[in-house]
């Protein structure tokens, strides 16, 4: 039996990948211990991991941005110097009680900066994974913000990450080339078909797809009426983070209120409900739904772009329609747009009738439909978890 470590950060869309593989792991006889914000504990417990809590992590003062907002393009660019300086107060607590672990593998999130220094700091074989969609080559962090305010920020993530260093008698690296780093084994959880400038990518990255537990009963739609052939379903979410939208839920009922259409729209836990009332009569309006098993009965799924809601939805062979509203939400709506998978529309400019004739013309346009079921047969053949949780295994266990 091998013991492996994973480190995550605390978002639903980066934690769901890797859920089956630690099941999987669990199910071959292997022991799991996940370090991840407490909130998440239930989550990772019900997977047969043992919880262990990442310590609070609080912000530096001075970078700009409000914590109190759901995490947009402004806090992303900053992510990487936040987390430099959140590494000086995780890491020494962290590395000493994964010491303690005698881990043999370590899996973690390709986003987290705490979780690649602690497996250079500890020198333990390292996974990485990518529940997020972004260039292979990371353009300097701090160009694409260029300002002196964030080029202070970098100097001071540089100036914190070689006291971390040198406290642990390591040669000292900056943060532009800890972020460039990339293990020798990276799961991607897509299609390579799908990345975007997937000719970058090296032998390094195993692109296994969607990693899902897809053994689940599907969902019954939740009406009384069984929909008839003519009536169309329709899906609606902004996934985990970014969901407290009322004005995109009203557009939605403009736009899906008529007989034509069933929809469920799920809206997450920060909104009003009683802000949107009333709800038109042919749609569902709930916080959450088990997705995964909801989405084999939907015809065209309205989604913000996640990479997860984007993959399930192909998983499914469920037509899209794409409102992206951040950087990467966009590069995942822009693949959807070139490999002609759905239609993208401009989340400011959204109106009830431009939502209503796409979901329309995606959901019965032919092209779509071969395009679609040709990339589920890429998602559903690259592997998935099994492949992910065997590359790791042979990984961890090699010579
Ligand atoms: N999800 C769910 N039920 C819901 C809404 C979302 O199970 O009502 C899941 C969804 O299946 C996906 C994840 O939450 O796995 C959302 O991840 P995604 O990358 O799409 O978006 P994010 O929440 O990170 O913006």
């Amino acid at each position: 039996m091998s013991t492996y470590v994973f480190l995550n950060i605390s978002a639903r869309g980066h934690i769901n990948p890797t859920l089956p593989i630690v099941k999987e792991l669990g199910r071959r006889g292997e022991k799991v211990i996940y370090f991840v914000a407490e909130e998440y504990r239930e989550v990772v417990e019900a997977v047969g991991a043992k919880f262990q809590a990442l310590p609070p992590l609080t912000r530096p003062g001075g970078t700009g941005v409000n914590s109190a907002e759901p995490p947009g393009d402004k806090q992303i660019a900053v992510l990487p110097f936040i987390m430099a300086w959140q590494s000086t107060q995780v890491i020494p607590q962290l590395v000493e009680n994964i010491r303690g672990i005698k881990a043999d593998c370590l899996v973690y999130n390709a986003m987290s900066l705490w979780g690649r220094l602690s497996a250079h700091l500890l020198g333990i074989p390292a996974v990485g994974f990518r529940p997020f969609h972004a260039p292979r080559i990371h353009r300097s962090v701090v160009a694409p913000f260029a300002s002196e305010r964030l080029a202070r920020l970098a100097a001071a993530a540089d100036r914190e990450l070689d006291q971390l260093a040198r406290s642990f008698e390591q040669p000292s690296r900056n943060l532009h080339e800890l972020v460039s780093e990339v293990e020798e084994l990276t799961l991607v959880f897509m299609p390579k078909e799908f990345q975007f400038e997937a000719e970058a990518f090296d032998e390094r990255f195993l692109f296994v797809g969607p990693s899902l537990f897809d053994d689940d009963a599907p969902e019954r739609w939740p009406f009384e009426q069984p929909a008839t052939d003519e009536r169309l379903r329709a899906y609606i979410s902004l996934g985990t983070l970014r969901n407290n939208e009322p004005e995109f839920y009203r557009t939605c009922f403009s736009a899906f209120n008529r007989r034509e259409w069933q929809v469920v729209m799920s809206v997450g836990n920060q909104i009003d409900l009683a802000s949107l009332q009333p709800f038109p009569d042919n749609f569902a309006v709930v916080r959450s739904v088990p997705q995964i098993a909801l989405l084999p009965s939907v015809d065209v799924f309205v989604t913000h772009g996640g990479l997860n809601s984007t993959m399930e939805s192909l998983y499914f062979g469920v037509h899209l329609v794409v409102v992206p509203s951040i950087g990467e939400q966009r590069l995942t709506a822009s693949r959807v747009q070139e490999l002609g998978l759905g239609i993208v529309l401009d989340h400011e400019t959204l109106t009830p009738e431009s939502l209503r004739r796409s979901a329309r013309a995606v959901a019965r346009d032919p092209g779509i439909r071969a395009r679609v079921k040709a990339m589920q047969h890429k998602a559903r053949t690259a592997g998935g978890f099994m492949r992910a949780t065997e590359a790791i295994h042979r990984f961890a266990t090699r010579g």
